[in-house]
């Protein structure tokens, strides 16, 4: 059984406010004489699920053709803030490892409850801490995914959470449809598209239940 956690590329999805949402258009149509009809894509790669590449957060740091492919294929856990959690805090260590446990697995996705699946632009969402993001680092976590838009804070200029997972050699997937999914461990079966250059890509991500041994 999969899950398909993607939420898709299309003019249905806000894009972040001031950022080009998806558009598909026509080089030419059937319906207009041509052989074939021939789309043309024009977004942002951050309006779907996708996978930033550093260069999104450093010029030199490299771009989305450079990402892993096995990073984003293995065992992941799938955690969940509690509803009670206070929105004004971040993610500390403490919560992180209550969710966790002290030897987290190589990847992990979060379920914020803020998230773009609606159809709404999120106004705020919890994010990790940058000692959370360094404690991930240090315990060998090398994918990090949430649902909502950003790892970081709607309002953060600074991004310390892609600055340190980014540059303690991890990578990040955002925008993740996490709602229904219940917690637990899973498959990861996701690919960032090879897009030369660019800041991000889309991704397709499924979650396939583990079978009990
Ligand atoms: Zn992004």
């Amino acid at each position: 059984m999969f899950y398909d956690i993607s939420i898709p590329f299309a003019a249905a999805t806000p894009p972040w406010p001031d950022d080009v949402g998806f558009s598909c258009g026509w080089t030419c149509r059937r319906d207009d004489g041509s052989s074939v009809n021939l789309g043309v894509l024009h977004t942002s790669p951050h309006v779907g699920t996708h996978a930033d590449a550093p260069l999104h957060v450093q010029s030199g740091w490299p771009a989305s053709e450079s990402l892993p492919a096995s990073v984003f294929v293995g065992d992941v856990a799938l955690i969940a803030v509690p509803p009670d959690h206070d929105l004004a805090h971040d993610i500390g260590i403490a919560l992180l490892t209550h969710l966790l446990g002290a030897h987290p697995p190589t990847r992990v996705l979060l379920r914020t409850g803020h998230s773009v699946a609606g159809g709404l632009f999120p106004a705020d969402w919890p994010a990790l801490t940058a000692e959370s993001a360094t404690w991930l680092v240090e315990h060998g976590v090398t994918l990090w995914g949430v649902d909502a838009p950003s790892v970081d804070r709607r309002t953060s200029t600074v991004l310390p959470v892609h600055n340190t997972l980014f540059g303690g050699g991890s990578f990040v997937l955002e925008n993740l449809a996490l709602e229904g999914v219940p917690v637990g461990h899973y498959e990861l079966l996701a690919q960032p598209l090879a897009v030369h250059g660019a800041d991000a890509a889309p991704v397709r991500a499924l979650l396939r239940a583990k079978r009990e041994k």
